[in-house]
């Protein structure tokens, strides 16, 4: 078995609104594959009502840390890791590290599914992105690199959901992004979950090209949002890591997190 196979840290509950299984349910599923170290990495509540729908509430928090920490328990023939999956948002970084200190966390992952235009929300899965949101975008991202809370950025090449064209423009921020992941020695994520997307958008392989030009660790997830994808399509991210020679740095997060 590859390194690959038997980690996993981001995976998501019903709890989110929009993904089915218990963590029972995805601990069973990781047992049947052999996976040794599955991370339950929920999309986090927010300290106030904004992007509600498809996130636990505030005041769920508790029952989602008691699953976990019930599921360690009664399997303890897995490690199994307590995460969050953190929007980043400058005003909510304090709120996320409180949360992990709190309820003894074991990670969290910085993700960029949004950005500001005017003060109105874009969600990168739905709005075109023309150059002026490619750089709000670039931008939200460079603060995610930025922060120190995170212990690995989720899919960065997430803008390619609904990227205009794929130009020098688009390829100046990917780069300005990979810069400062290396120079902060940030962990990128090879998220597989585009795979189970209408034309399978990401990873994209013109990101991963790009980023094999700086000196960047990478960790391959499944992001899954049932549990039979949990260790679905994750060789094509192996694929795309052994072309680029890009780092594995999965064992790298454990030992820091454990
Ligand atoms: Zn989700
Ligand atoms: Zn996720």
């Amino acid at each position: 078995m590859e390194l690959y196979e038997k980690i996993n840290l981001h995976s998501h509950i019903y709890r989110c609104h929009h993904a089915e299984g218990s963590v029972e349910d995805y601990v069973q599923e990781a047992l049947k594959h052999r996976v040794e170290v599955l991370g339950i990495s929920d999309h986090t509540p927010f300290p106030e009502k904004r992007d509600e729908g498809i996130r636990m509430e505030l005041e769920e928090f508790p029952d989602y840390v008691k699953e976990i920490e019930d599921a360690q328990k009664k399997y303890p023939q897995i490690k199994l890791l307590k995460g969050l999956e953190c929007d980043y948002t400058p005003e909510f970084m304090g709120f996320y590290s409180e949360l992990k200190e709190k309820y003894q966390l074991d990670y969290l992952i910085g993700s960029v599914h949004f950005f500001y235009e005017n003060g109105k929300m874009v969600d990168v899965f739905e709005e075109p992105l023309n150059h002026k949101r490619m750089r709000l975008y670039t931008d939200q991202m460079l603060g995610n690199l930025d922060t120190d809370i995170f212990d690995f950025i989720a899919h960065p090449d997430l803008f390619v959901m609904r990227l205009e064209t794929w130009d020098s423009y688009a390829e100046d921020c990917v780069r300005e992004m990979c810069k400062l992941a290396e120079k902060k020695k940030r962990v990128l994520e090879i998220n597989v979950n585009g795979l189970h997307k209408l034309g399978s958008p990401y990873p994209d392989r013109r990101f991963w090209k790009i980023a094999s030009e700086y000196q960047i660790g990478t960790i391959i997830n499944s992001d899954a949002h049932r549990v039979e994808n949990l260790c679905a399509e994750k060789e094509y991210g192996y694929q795309i890591q052994k072309k680029y020679c890009l780092r594995q740095s999965a064992q790298d997060i454990i030992e820091k997190i454990l």
